[in-house]
């Protein structure tokens, strides 16, 4: 393969760029359009004899808009095509601090949680820089707003694709490319402690997400393999860890299926569990009534059980928020979309 420019570091660039016989300064140029999502094309101030070398000598492996859905409330779903045909979703928000995207780090999955449909097809490849970056570029240029938030939280498991993924955020953090800083950014994993261990030691202070979703080992085996690799007992002090590193509070998603983990006695076994494994430390629990896929028969509970979960966490000290549903009405949720698309390809209204 040709090098990927897109996923190069500045100094990358400027090195690649001098290797081509053009000037120091021209990588400059390309580095800002670049990171604006222009295409070779649109770069007004490139001479053509350099697009036409770097178009032989090198790839931008953005991702393309195959298909989108707007939902009343201003969320935007995309299916994104890939340079070699993958699909991955990503979908852009609107909220009170700012325009968030949710980026995919893989297309397909291989952790294998029982209720996610990004799973269902196992891992088809990881993403590269560039792709995480391009989705972010290509959502930004077709809503017209500027992007100020990111969430590592689309398909994929980000420390499955660990040096890419690290890569990416650097490269969000460029203040010549998108600018994002780091407190502006949250990754979440299912629980891979190695790279929760490593990503510690980045000195990349980005909010941590850990998909929780059980107290027990025994509950959480069943509906998230990785458990059996990292039981809760590794987890945890990982976690704690990661908040002595990083002075960043940590956050527990947990969905909540009905009549598997959703009882006022798992709220009050989820409190016990994060208040002795976590004394002291800041932490959160964000609640996702599960989003039901056909494939698999978990249901979401009552609104009541959701509402008593909540207190139950709080009665016992444990701070907790249901996540807004933005996007319901456009199946705006981890894997459905490409699912979709996977299942039949001629057709993919919704
Ligand atoms: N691999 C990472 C990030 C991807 S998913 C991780 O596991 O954290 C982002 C979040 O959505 C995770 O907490 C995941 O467990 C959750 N999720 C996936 N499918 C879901 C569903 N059907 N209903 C509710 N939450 C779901």
């Amino acid at each position: 393969m040709l090098p990927d420019i897109l996923s190069m570091y500045e100094d990358e660039l400027t090195e690649f760029v001098l290797s081509t016989g053009e000037e120091k300064y021209r990588a400059k140029q390309l580095f800002k359009w670049l990171h604006s999502g222009a295409s070779l094309e649109q770069m007004s101030n490139i001479p053509k004899k350099m697009k036409e070398k770097l178009a032989e000598k090198c790839i931008i492996p953005t991702v393309k808009i195959e298909n989108k859905y707007v939902s009343t409330d201003g969320t935007v779903k995309y299916l994104f095509k890939c340079y070699d045909g993958e699909y991955i979703e990503s979908v852009f928000m609107r909220h009170e601090y700012g325009n968030t995207v949710c980026v995919s780090s893989q297309a397909g999955c291989r952790m294998g949680c029982r209720f996610c449909a990004s799973t269902l097809n196992g891992l088809q490849r990881s993403l590269y820089a560039s792709e995480m970056l391009s989705q972010i570029y290509e959502a930004q240029n077709d809503v017209g707003e500027r992007v100020s938030n990111v969430v590592i939280m689309g398909m994929g498991e980000p420390f499955d694709n660990y040096d890419n993924v690290i890569r990416f955020i650097k490269l969000l953090n460029n203040e010549n490319g998108a600018n994002i800083s780091c407190r502006k950014i949250s990754l979440s994993t299912c629980g891979i402690v190695d790279g929760i261990k490593r990503f510690s030691d980045e000195g990349l202070p980005v909010t941590l997400s850990v998909s929780l979703h059980s107290p027990t080992n025994e509950q959480r085996n069943e509906i998230m393999p990785v458990n059996r690799k990292f039981p809760i007992e590794v987890l945890l002090p990982a976690c704690r860890q990661y908040f002595e590193k990083t002075g960043r509070r940590i956050s527990f998603e947990y969905a909540l299926i009905d009549g598997k983990n959703n009882s006022e006695q798992d709220a009050v076994t989820l409190a016990k569990l994060l208040k002795s494994n976590l004394p002291g430390m800041a932490i959160h629990v964000n609640l996702i009534p599960v989003n039901p896929i056909k494939e698999r028969d978990f249901r979401r509970g009552e609104k009541i059980m959701t509402e008593n979960f909540v207190k139950t966490l709080e009665k016992n000290g444990v701070n907790a928020t249901v996540r807004k549903r933005l996007g319901a009405d456009i199946n705006a949720s981890c894997g459905q979309l490409r699912a979709k698309k996977y299942e039949n390809n001629a057709d993919l209204k919704i």
